[in-house]
């Protein structure tokens, strides 16, 4: 609470009362606490590969350069480096979309099978690439929702590419698509390192991450589950994450109103 002080004067000089206003500051200060780290978490991801760059560029302008090995793998450094900060600023830029185009959203009927499909398409490669399985099971309900087809297929990535990065070689990633009493899930279960307990209810949060060296090792920016959580909410929809407990690696669900069928019966 901010408190401020008025004195209530007679006009003879003296002290009548006094007026007191006291101001619940706490959501504002709340808010502005995460305004502010947010910035310094941006400042901080930016930095770390521009230093990085800025020493390996200096090391090749000072002679390393004669040493062609050396060139090659100083020059593959600052190429990821490079691509991180790619991978960094598209994620905020998504962030920033999210936050002030929501009008623009183009929201249609569609069948979340589709979605996952093209998701599965486009991530197969690297799935290959660790020799892991993904199957793929859908029931044979019908899975119309309304939504934003490219933003809902960029949650479906998010969340498949983390079960892909989080999981090891020779991994499984079991997908399956069902609706239930009216909501539509898509559940997306690895059998990879898991989320400890006491990290899953921060994972949503920006630029959090369980281990922070080993995710950037994996090309990890720390916003994807962010991003997803809020296109979701756009959706009238969520997207939880279990692990621990019984379960095997993790499991992320995906919901979302199913369109009723309003003629279906007739
Ligand atoms: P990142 O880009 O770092 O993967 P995310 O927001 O997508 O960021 O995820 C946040 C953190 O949650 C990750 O850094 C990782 O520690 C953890 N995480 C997300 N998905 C999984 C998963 N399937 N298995 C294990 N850990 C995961």
């Amino acid at each position: 609470l901010r408190a401020k002080y008025a004195p209530i004067v007679r006009e003879d000089g003296e002290l009548e009362g006094l007026v007191v206003l006291l101001q619940d500051v706490t959501e504002h200060e709340k808010l502005e606490n995460m305004r502010k780290e947010f910035v310094a978490n941006v400042s901080h991801e930016l930095k770390t590969p521009l230093t990085t760059i800025k020493s390996y560029t200096e090391t090749l302008l000072e002679g390393a350069m004669e040493n062609k090995e050396l060139t090659g793998q100083f020059l593959t450094v600052v190429e990821s480096e490079t691509d991180r900060m790619t991978r960094l600023v598209q994620d905020l830029l998504q962030l920033s979309n999210l936050d002030f185009k929501q009008a623009q959203w183009n929201k249609m009927e569609t069948n979340v099978n589709e979605i996952v499909e093209n998701a599965i398409l486009k991530l197969d490669v690297s799935a290959k690439n660790k020799k892991q399985q993904i199957d793929y099971h859908t029931s044979e309900e019908d899975l119309t929702v309304f939504a934003d087809i490219d933003k809902l297929e960029q949650v479906v990535l998010n969340v498949l590419s983390n079960a892909i990065k989080y999981t090891a070689e020779a991994g499984k990633i079991h997908i399956e698509t069902k609706n239930e009493n009216d909501v539509v899930k898509i559940i997306i279960h690895d059998n990879g390192i898991g989320i400890p307990s006491k990290d899953l209810p921060r994972i949503f949060e920006r630029f959090y991450r369980v281990d922070k060296a080993r995710t950037r090792e994996l090309g990890g920016t720390g916003l994807g589950l962010s991003i997803a959580k809020q296109i979701m909410e756009a959706h009238d929809g969520k997207i939880e994450l279990f692990s621990g407990e019984g379960i095997t690696g993790t499991k992320a669900i995906i919901t979302l109103p199913a369109v009723e069928k309003a003629f279906a019966s007739v």
